[in-house]
């Protein structure tokens, strides 16, 4: 277990910036909860299938946006960051977190929560100048990377965004991971990925 140090910038009561910095623990051991794991990890509860063509997981602005998306069950093998919950967290309240973790609870959903700020090789701190939104896309596409690698490329994990930009610095960058912007025709059912 490493022992590393996160800085935040949180706003006081009165409106005065606060800068605080609190202990973060980075484990090698962080679950993967996937039926293919090659790593050996602990996964209790629920698992993704291994019989599915790639695995998902959508970027923040997908899990703040397209929850009713995300929540159709024909969606299978979704991966939620703990980036992407800590997202929805801070920007929706607490009702829609609550939507997220029943989600996440459900046994017939097939989706599963990764840790990935806990996780020694996924994790990323955030650089000096660093957008929040450019730095929670960093850490998803990271999370992405790491899956990849973890099932020793056995699956390949598509990120999918509404962010064009995340499309372009990201998809090309490494093999079996894609990054694909999602265009949503309506919001009851219909979603292309492009
Ligand atoms: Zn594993």
């Amino acid at each position: 277990m490493i022992k590393t140090e996160r800085i935040l910038h949180l706003k006081s009561c009165r409106g005065r910036k606060v800068r605080v910095v609190r202990e973060h623990y980075l484990r090698e051991e962080v679950p993967c909860y996937s039926s293919l794991c090659q790593g050996g990890c602990v996964n209790d509860g629920k698992v993704l299938p291994g019989d599915l063509i790639h695995y998902v997981v959508p970027d923040v602005g997908m899990v703040v946006d397209y929850m009713e998306i995300l929540e159709l069950r024909e969606l299978q093998g979704i991966v939620f960051t703990q980036t992407a919950c800590q997202g929805v967290q801070h920007s929706k309240g607490r009702r829609q977190y609550n939507r997220l973790r029943n989600l996440l609870k459900d046994p017939r959903h097939d989706c599963v929560l990764f840790a990935n700020e806990y996780q020694e090789y996924s994790y990323c701190p955030r650089e000096k100048g660093e957008s929040q939104e450019k730095w929670q896309t960093r850490c998803v596409y990271s999370a992405a990377v790491w899956y990849y690698n973890h099932l020793a490329g056995m699956r390949n994990v598509v990120m999918i965004t509404d962010d064009q930009e995340a499309v372009a610095q990201y998809n090309s960058l490494n093999s079996g991971v894609y990054v694909m912007s999602v265009q949503v025709r309506d919001r009851s059912h219909q979603m292309d990925v492009l």
